[in-house]
Parts: structure tokens; sequence; C-alpha cells
């Protein structure tokens, strides 16, 4: 956990500003690698009650004026470029060009679009969008508010947008892939054809803008969340969702980390079905492995067989657009 202190919305009990901050009622839960970091950038100061970017530490020039003074944005911005000049020459010096971060079109990146950019990757991962939330500290506002609300700006905007381009982007490949003559199975495999098509014929897979992106979410045909955990899209509609014990209530977005195979919000596509084999493939690899004690191997085996199955079913339902 991760306690800090908050400067922007601090008050003493007059109502003035109060310069030395307050505790952040709620802390950050953070992964290991972030809690290393800090307790390198802890080690650098030598001061555990300090600032983490402390100016005097990480920019040691006219140190006098900036004592107690964090790091400029403009510096930040510096040291994000820098990190991308050192990931760059980290992957060629090991002939890893793919994974060179190209010269970007719109200048340097930033910090702001640095933490866009994190935002991105963690939203894409299932759970990510409550994962999002607890990062950037607003999880109470998320609870208290739910997904579908448009109210607010800032973090609502974020979740709105990222969720968005994540929904068009699966959308479009969908549609693509159908196009080319791929199927889809499941109880909404019609569901998600249409929902596809539509994405297609009024976004064309790309949102720009915010508005876009609630003009996408106040569509309920278009809400499309794909679950790369079961191989699977879900195609949400609340009535019908079996990850929500309670249902009929609130809730704006399915449960992806609760996801039932019998659900009739459930559609596949080839591409899922494939991925369904090669992970059983891998599965029964490791159940072979010597190293892996016989009770693990057969869970390992009892899985693969299940993946086997739905992608047999897959293979048995699917329907295509031709
Ligand atoms: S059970 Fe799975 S498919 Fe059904 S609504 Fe929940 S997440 Fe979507």
């Amino acid at each position: 956990m991760i306690y800090g202190r908050q400067f922007k919305v601090a008050r003493d009990e007059d109502g003035n500003h109060d310069s030395a901050g307050v505790v952040r009622e709620a802390p950050w839960v953070a992964v290991p690698q972030v809690v290393t970091a800090v307790r390198v950038l802890e080690r650098l100061s030598g001061d555990h009650d300090g600032l983490l970017f402390a100016a005097e530490v990480h920019d040691p020039r006219d140190t006098e004026r900036r004592i107690g003074r964090s790091l400029a944005i403009a510096t930040m911005s510096n040291r994000v470029e820098d990190f991308t000049e050192w990931v760059n020459t980290y992957a060629r010096s090991r002939g890893r060009q793919a994974e060179v971060i190209p010269p970007d079109p719109h200048g340097r990146v930033g910090t702001g679009r640095f933490r866009r950019t994190l935002a991105w990757h963690i939203a894409r991962r299932p759970g990510g969008l409550v994962a999002l939330a607890v990062q950037y500290g607003h999880m109470r506002t998320l609870i208290s508010q739910g997904y579908g609300s448009r109210t607010r700006g800032g973090i609502h905007d974020l979740l709105d947008f990222e969720t968005a381009r994540t929904v068009a982007e699966h959308l479009s490949e969908v549609h693509e892939a159908i196009q080319g003559g791929y199927g889809v199975s499941g109880p909404a495999a019609r569901r998600l054809i249409h929902a596809a098509a539509q994405e297609h014929h009024r976004f064309g897979g790309m949102i720009a803008t915010v508005k876009q992106a609630r003009r996408l979410l106040a569509d309920p045909t278009l809400n499309v969340f794909e679950n790369k955990e079961a191989f699977l899209f879900c195609n949400y509609d609340r009535s019908k969702a079996l990850c929500h014990p309670g249902r009929g209530g609130k809730t704006e977005a399915p449960s992806l980390d609760r996801c039932r195979s019998n659900c009739a919000n459930i559609a596949r596509t080839d591409q899922q079905a494939r991925q369904l084999r090669e992970a059983a493939g891998s599965l029964r690899q490791q159940a072979d492995s010597r190293l892996v004690p016989e009770p693990l191997a057969d869970r390992l085996r009892e899985r693969a067989e299940t993946l086997s199955e739905l992608a047999d079913k897959h293979d048995a339902d699917r329907v295509t657009t031709g």
C-alpha cells in the first residue's frame, strides 16, 4: 500500500488551502515492482520522509533554489524521452528491432501522454478498468457513481475513452474477419455480427474524441467486451448476464473475471477457437513434463480437455455471413 499526500483539494477547517497537503484517504494498491521502485527512489534520496522525486537529488542544478521542490513537469518530460531512448538502445543491442519504440508523429510524449499510455495498457487487461480506477485513485467515485455515469470529467472521461476505443478496435477486427469468411459461434453470435457491422459503419474502428466514445457506449448493442482469459466476446445484456449474482441490478458492465461458460451473452470467433486449441496444447505439454506432480498434471489435462471441447463446439456451431 502506498500512502501519500494530496495538495489540490487540501483545505483546513476554515476552508483555506492547506499548502502542507492532507493524507490521501484511499491509499494506492501497488504491485511489487512499484514498491521496489519506491524503495530505490528512497535510497537514492537517502531521506525516507522527503519527496520521491526531490529536485535537489534528481536534478542537481542550482540545488539551493530547488530544496524542498519536486522535479518540474518539463524535466519529467525529458526523463520520459530519455527512458524511450534507453529502451531503444537496449532493444537494438539485443537485436530486438520489433520492440524499438518508433518516433512519434505527434511530438514529445510528455507526462500526460505517458500517463495515458499506462492507462491504455492497464485498461486492456481483464478487469483492467477497475484496476485503472484503483491505480488512479478514483475507486470510490467509480463505485458510487457506477460505470454508466457521464456526469464527471477526469477519470470517467478516461475510462469512457479507453473502454470505447477497445470496443471499437475489437469490433472492427471481428467485422473484417467476418467479411473474410471467418465464422462466429455461441448464443450471442448474431448479436456480435450485427454489432461488428454497426460499429464499422458508424465509427470505422476509430474513436478519436470523448464525444464519440460516449456515443458508442450509449448504444447498448455495441456493449461488446473481449474476455481474453475465457477466449470469447461478451455481448453484454444485463438481463441475461450470469456474472452478477443479483441480476437485474444496476451494474452497467460485465464482471469478466466471473464469466460463466453457459451465459447467453457469449459469442466466439474462429480466432478465439484457434487460441483455445493452442492453450489446450500448451497445457498438455506442461502436463507431460516430468517436473509436474501428478495431481497438478491431472488438473492441467482436465482444463485442456475443457478448452478442446469448447473449440469443438465452436467448429460444430459456427455461422458465417456468406
Ligand atoms: S457471464 Fe460472461 S458473457 Fe455473461 S455477461 Fe458476464 S462476462 Fe459477459
